[in-house]
């Protein structure tokens, strides 16, 4: 059942209650390839796009950029011969000119793209006057004004259908994802922009095969209206992307699996929210602990060198610039001096503490 706010904002996408899938390879490999993924897709009638990369926008040159527009021919083909629609990302004009010419239905705007405005504004102008699809995934950095401002560029340039996907956001520290997912950046998107479709693209989540059904699963939970994942009839082969693919059939099978639940009401999305805001700040909470635990083991082996060499636990200029450094740095972060200051004399005691141990250590 959909209430009444999950129907408008898919009204464009007419899935008469369904979620909204869209599958197909990372790239377009061949027209072999293409038409074989196609066809096992279209199985069962639930995807609704088939969706491939032709352009590949890779970090590094030499890897495979995809084979451009001769792929865009095979996509065609796949289309006529499934009926599923097709959609392609596009990261410049000229693949925004190819695209429409091969009669692709929806664009898709890549996350290594939306972190660029200039770049997003020149497809925003290039699609200006054009009545196409467009679906925004958010960018690289969990940075949800550069996705906001993609949206404006669009609305400005007179895209009226917009669509989101979420594929999360590339982080440095320790993580079981290939992009951590930030659930609450694409919840408070839902929030402020309650007319447009949120989809889950698990597949650039996940970055392997194993979690792919339960990031599926907690988007539709979190009332998502679909998702994108990637599938290749041979996935180890694949030219890019090899370890988050699945064979169609598997595809199909993570479809069917999906449970849907009832729609959730606005305050229940709010709650939802305020619960990954509160999941976040445990999590940051953790990390903040091991550091702490980090720098008092560091503490302790100065305390260890102090006493060997018989020098004074507090040493007063050293301390006046740590606490100067806190302070700077605490500003630079948004915090005010009078937190930072407390926050270090807290941490020094107990360092102090602990050397102090070290000192009356008898051997
Ligand atoms: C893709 O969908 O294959 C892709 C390149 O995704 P993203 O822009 O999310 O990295
Ligand atoms: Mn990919």
């Amino acid at each position: 059942m959909m209430n009444q706010q999950t129907k408008n904002r898919t009204n464009w996408l007419d899935l008469n209650g369904q979620k909204l899938v869209i599958s197909g390879p990372c790239s377009a490999e061949s027209e072999e390839q293409i038409l074989e993924t196609a066809r096992a897709l279209a199985q069962g009638g639930k995807v609704h796009y088939f969706r491939a990369g032709v352009w590949k926008p890779r970090t590094m040159p030499g890897c495979f950029e995809g084979i451009g527009k001769l792929a865009l021919q095979w996509l065609k083909k796949a289309k006529e011969e499934t009926g599923m629609k097709i959609t392609v990302e596009v990261a410049t004009p000229q693949h925004v000119y190819e695209a429409i010419k091969a009669g692709v239905d929806v664009l898709w705007i890549g996350a290594r793209t939306t972190v660029n405005p200039f770049a997003v504004q020149d497809i925003a102008d290039a699609v200006e006057g054009m009545d196409i699809p467009i679906f925004i995934k958010n960018p690289i950095n969990p940075d949800i004004k550069l996705w906001m401002g993609a949206i404006e560029r669009f609305r400005k340039a007179g895209i009226t259908r917009i669509g989101l996907v979420h594929r999360g956001f590339s982080y440095l520290g320790e993580t079981k994802y290939r992009n951590r997912p930030m659930w609450q950046i694409p919840i408070e998107m839902m929030i402020t922009y309650p007319d447009l479709p949120m989809i889950c693209d698990p597949s650039h989540i996940c970055g392997n095969r194993t979690m792919l059904a339960e990031v599926a699963q907690k988007a539709i939970d979190l009332n998502f209206d679909g998702v994108m994942l990637e599938s290749h009839p041979n996935p180890d082969k694949a030219w890019s992307d090899a370890k988050q693919q699945v064979k169609p059939e598997r595809l199909l099978e993570i479809i069917d699996q999906l449970v849907l639940r009832e729609a959730r009401q606005d305050d229940e999305l709010i709650q939802n929210n305020l619960e990954l805001l509160r999941g976040e700040i445990d999590e940051i909470d953790s990390d903040l602990l091991a550091i702490l635990g980090k720098r008092m083991e560091v503490a302790k082996r100065i305390g260890y060198f102090k006493k060997e060499r018989n020098i004074t636990i507090l040493q007063q200029q050293r301390w006046e610039e740590i606490v100067q450094r806190f302070i700077d740095i605490g500003m630079e972060n948004g915090l005010s001096k009078e937190f930072s200051v407390r926050l270090i004399t807290a941490i020094h005691d107990e360092s102090i503490n602990n050397q102090e141990t070290i000192f009356n250590e008898t051997e």
